[in-house]
């Protein structure tokens, strides 16, 4: 991957030009453009299989990049926080060892510094955590947990969270809840992007989308891009848009077809 040094005055956290990737034989990314500023709050949007998960390991620097190039504002502080059900939820933790462990490279410490629980107990306080520090997290809400990983991305003051599906899997309620919470952690400071293939329920509602499906098939405010044209080359299926109270309403009927239809790949035996 060539990473250069910033250009001093674009202001940018993350430029992407051209970024072409693959796992084995076809690209998963090719040719993806991406600026993202300090403030940017931006949902990737995609069917299953159109490399959303692959375009945040490239932000986050564990994917390799086979051509194209990432630029990152030096000494860029990334928070990630993972999909909630690929949390293995037998292994024994309370609400603090887990946003802890964001200090402690993943190990449960018994007997935290001063500093830690300081932060610790300031960081859960703002996400509203205050009174679950000693619960197990297998006893929390899908909510509550998913404040808990936001939690823990926290601890490192980032300047950019990064999240993966952050809603998949979680009721109404839970779902503006969290959208509230970015929104909350944005108008702070913090730049954020999340991939969804939620459209009604959280693209809509986002400032700036990209649609992705291989390459960049559009970017702009929902209204610009939830278009039944961008919605059928993203997720090669017809959708008809609606318009309420200034939003666009995607009329999804064809939600078994929303998978990239996969080229054959030769084996490699
Ligand atoms: P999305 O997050 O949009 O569902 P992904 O980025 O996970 O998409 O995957 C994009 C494509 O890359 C899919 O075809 C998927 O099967 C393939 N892929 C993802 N991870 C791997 C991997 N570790 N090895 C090989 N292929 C992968
Ligand atoms: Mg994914």
């Amino acid at each position: 991957m060539r990473t250069r040094r910033p250009a001093p005055d674009d202001g940018l956290l993350l430029r992407l030009r051209g970024v072409t990737c693959r796992y084995d034989h076809d690209p998963v990314l090719d040719h993806v453009d991406l600026d993202i500023g300090p403030d940017q709050f931006t949902g990737i949007v995609g069917p299953s299989g159109s490399g959303k998960t692959t375009l945040l390991k490239v932000l986050l620097g564990t994917m390799a990049v086979r051509d194209g190039e990432v630029r990152r504002a030096p000494d860029l502080r990334i928070g990630y926080v993972p999909q909630v059900e690929t949390v293995d939820w037998n292994f024994p933790v309370t609400v603090s060892q887990c946003v802890l462990m964001a200090r402690t490279r993943g190990r449960v410490v018994p007997w935290p510094s001063a500093t830690e629980r300081r932060d610790t107990a300031a960081v859960l306080e703002r996400l509203g955590l205050g009174g679950f520090a000693d619960r197990h997290i297998r006893q929390l809400s899908g909510g509550q947990q998913q404040r808990v990983f936001v939690a823990r991305a926290l601890m490192g003051d980032p300047q950019l969270l990064v999240m993966d599906e952050p809603t998949s899997g979680v009721d109404a309620t839970t779902r503006h809840d969290v959208l509230h919470l970015l929104d909350d952690l944005n108008r702070a400071g913090t730049a954020i992007v999340l991939t969804t293939h939620d459209l009604n329920g959280i693209a809509s509602h986002l400032p700036h989308l990209v649609c992705l499906n291989t390459t960049v098939i559009a970017a702009g405010t929902p209204q610009d891009v939830l278009t039944t044209d961008v919605l059928e080359r993203t997720f090669g299926a017809r959708m008809d848009v609606l318009e309420h109270a200034g939003m666009p309403i995607v009329i999804d009927r064809h939600t078994h077809l929303h998978h990239r239809v996969l080229p054959l790949r030769k084996s490699a035996s």
